[in-house]
């Protein structure tokens, strides 16, 4: 369970897959954009996944219905300002809000730059509005290739000072890390942090690749580094941390039993892990849902939640000032 004498952080979170199904509705019928659901609880059943879908590309099928309706800037303002008022809202005292925004525009052909400029003031008019802490981390949707990513990460430059890290999400299987090495030197040599998801639709070497070839220091998911005791070692041993989902990766099907999730085997080898949501929306949880899923289902300790809850501060891309102020907080 969380405990309150603790802060309470969210940093493997996407903005793109968590719209509320009010805000869809709300925008289709703005936009004059048909949808098949007729009313709000068929649009819940096509957005949440309610137990499990069988693989990681199924699951993000279920993201398309929320992205479908962004059909102006505006849409993506109202989207990310409303996800710090579900951050603030969930109890969270500082979050990372990450978002794709080729995965964002596609829809309407949005340019870019705009996606980009609209989730920053979104982000920002929100963090200002609910006095919530929030980052934003670029995404490069690996699923549209090489190419396609160079155009979102430059979108993404533009706006480099307002942004903290860049991650790679999407088909893993189909694109290896290892196509994405230039983007990710652009990007370090930008001054930004990396975190990759990696070991949740592959094995081990999708996480090697991640931390040898992309520069990651954390890693989202990480669920096959349990085969794989060098690389516990290493992972340990080099602060490479690993952002866990507990409800995401058993739906995705990356995690058959959440009781026999691989976060008590990170901790046992020392690895630094945070408990994460992915996709509150489209999962339908909350971050509280993760704490009790840990504490009942996983069965780890109070103390080592409480170290869960201290690591969300250690290793999120946070300014030292900001590190301060918020542990300030917490005598
Ligand atoms: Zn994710």
């Amino acid at each position: 369970m969380i405990n309150p004498d603790y802060p309470l952080t969210d940093l493997h979170r996407h903005l793109d897959g968590n719209i509320r199904i009010s805000t869809i509705w709300q925008l289709a019928e703005e936009f004059s954009i048909p949808l098949e659901q007729k009313n709000l609880q068929e649009l819940v059943d096509a957005t949440q996944i309610k137990v499990k879908t069988t693989d990681l590309l199924a699951f993000l099928q279920k993201m398309e219905l929320g992205v479908s309706v962004l059909a102006s800037e505006q849409a993506c303002y109202r989207v990310a300002y409303e996800n710090v008022e579900d951050a603030k809202r969930a109890g969270l005292v500082y979050t990372e809000l990450r978002f794709s925004p080729v995965f964002m525009a596609k829809a309407h052909n949005l340019p870019l730059e705009q996606v980009v400029d609209a989730v920053i003031a979104g982000c920002k008019a929100g963090s200002r509005t609910f006095g919530i802490e929030v980052n934003l981390i670029g995404i490069l949707s690996r699923s549209f290739g090489e190419q396609s990513c160079f155009q979102e990460l430059h979108a993404l430059l533009r706006a480099k000072n307002d942004i903290v890290a860049l991650d790679l999400a999407g088909d893993e299987k189909g694109f290896p890390a290892i196509r994405f090495e230039e983007h990710f030197k652009l990007a370090r040599d930008a001054g930004w942090s990396i975190t990759v998801h990696a070991g949740e639709a592959d094995g081990p070497e999708s996480i090697h690749q991640a931390i040898h070839l992309l520069g990651a220091t954390r890693i989202g998911h990480g669920v096959a580094a349990r085969d794989d005791l060098q690389l516990m070692d290493f992972m340990a041993n080099n602060d490479i941390s690993i952002e866990c989902c507990l409800t995401s990766n058993f739906q995705t099907g990356a995690c058959t039993d959440i009781a026999q999730h691989p976060i008590k085997t990170f901790i046992e080898n020392g690895i630094v892990v945070t408990l994460n949501t992915d996709d509150p929306g489209v999962s339908a949880i909350e971050i509280a849902d993760e704490y009790k899923l840990a504490r009942e289902v996983v069965g780890l300790s109070s103390s080592q939640l409480e170290q869960i809850q201290m690591n969300g501060i250690d290793v999120a891309f946070m300014t030292p000032s900001i590190k301060a102020k918020l542990l300030d907080l917490y005598p």
